[in-house]
């Protein structure tokens, strides 16, 4: 079922989370044993992260360097197909603009509509980390809005070289991102939001968002996304900081600032264990006036550890 028809239908705030694979090397049993418990708050999606390329740098024996390239966290398609098997939920992979042909784009759409996937969160991804800019792949997309095209072209039976005459068409719901404190590279939030608009008008039909500690950013977010005709639902990210080195990690990586009061609190503690209770509180504090806000879903970034959400679902839901 798709992620609007479960949101029309709720009567109350719905609860999801997001997972990565697992590195390359390690078996998906113990990440499926790992969030076996948030399946106790029925979660109608999970979303699977998808991990484009990275170079590395081999060292051979006459000292020359090889770069090769190399995907650390693959298998984001079978981990959907496991995960829609096993606990009967939705899986939603997330599919890049960056990496991918038009071509090798349908193709993954084809594998993914074979396997029962319904819902898809189209992204643009990121420069591989040794670079420093993203660059589409030739023929490939530089937008986000452009992949949403394809994907919404598909829906309608348009391939890229065939014309198809049976009429079969995929049925994707198609989901997007959302920026509450501006998308990095965005000059400011006005044209992150006219962006965002065009992705809307592309075909999106929901937001999820970027994980934000101050909801007030994202009442203003939301206000504002609205002012610009946007009515499809929007969905906040929460993240509960559980470790010291996330107090800097992710403000860096993600853009984002952490508010006054939960620095307070975090600046006295010691340990990660201390973080973590810190971080929990303050997701449930925020998770509680979200739903009373009436936002459609709780999305939880997991970072495929299951306990600090858990402890802040049994609170909340
Ligand atoms: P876009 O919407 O294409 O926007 C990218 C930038 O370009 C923005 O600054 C925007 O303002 C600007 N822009 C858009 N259109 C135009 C235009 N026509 N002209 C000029 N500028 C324009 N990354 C991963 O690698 N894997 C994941 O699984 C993943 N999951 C994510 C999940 C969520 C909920 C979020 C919020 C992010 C996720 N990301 C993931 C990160 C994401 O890929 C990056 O933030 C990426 O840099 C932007 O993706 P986007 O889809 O928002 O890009």
């Amino acid at each position: 079922m798709k992620i609007t028809e479960y949101i029309q239908q709720a009567s109350k705030t719905l609860f999801s989370f997001e997972i990565l694979p697992p590195l390359k090397g390690q078996s998906l049993k113990e990440l499926c044993e790992g969030i076996e418990p948030l399946m106790e708050f029925k979660p109608p999606f999970v979303d699977v992260t998808y991990h484009r390329e990275e170079f590395i740098y081999k060292k051979h024996p006459n000292g020359l360097l090889e770069k090769i390239s190399t995907k650390k966290r693959p298998g984001t398609v079978g981990i959907c197909a496991a995960l829609m098997n096993r606990f009967k939920v939705e899986a939603v992979p997330h599919l890049l603009c960056g990496g991918f042909t038009r071509e090798e784009t349908e193709n993954a759409l084809i594998d993914l509509n074979f396997i029962g996937v319904q819902n898809i969160l189209a992204l643009r991804g990121d420069a591989p980390k040794s670079e420093g800019k993203f660059i589409p792949e030739p023929d490939g997309h530089a937008y986000t809005k452009d992949l949403v095209k394809q994907i919404v072209g598909m829906n309608q039976g348009k391939y890229l070289h065939e014309e198809t005459e049976t009429g079969f068409h995929t049925d994707f719901c198609v989901g997007v991102a959302g920026y509450p404190e501006k998308h990095f590279e965005a000059p400011n939030l006005k044209s992150d939001l006219r962006y965002l608009k065009e992705k809307v008008d592309a075909g999106a039909e929901y937001i999820v968002t970027q994980m934000f500690f101050d909801n007030q950013k994202f009442f203003d977010f939301t206000r504002k996304v609205r002012e610009m005709g946007i009515d499809i639902p929007i969905i906040p990210g929460i993240k509960p900081i559980t470790t010291l080195s996330q107090i800097n990690m992710l403000p860096r990586t993600f853009f984002l600032d952490l508010p006054d009061a939960l620095m307070d609190e975090l600046e006295k503690c010691k340990t990660n264990a201390e973080v973590k209770e810190v971080g929990i509180r303050w997701a449930i504090q925020q998770s509680k006036e979200l739903v009373k806000h009436g936002v459609p879903v709780l999305h939880y970034y997991t970072m495929s550890k299951a306990d600090a959400t858990y402890r802040i679902a049994k609170e909340v839901f």
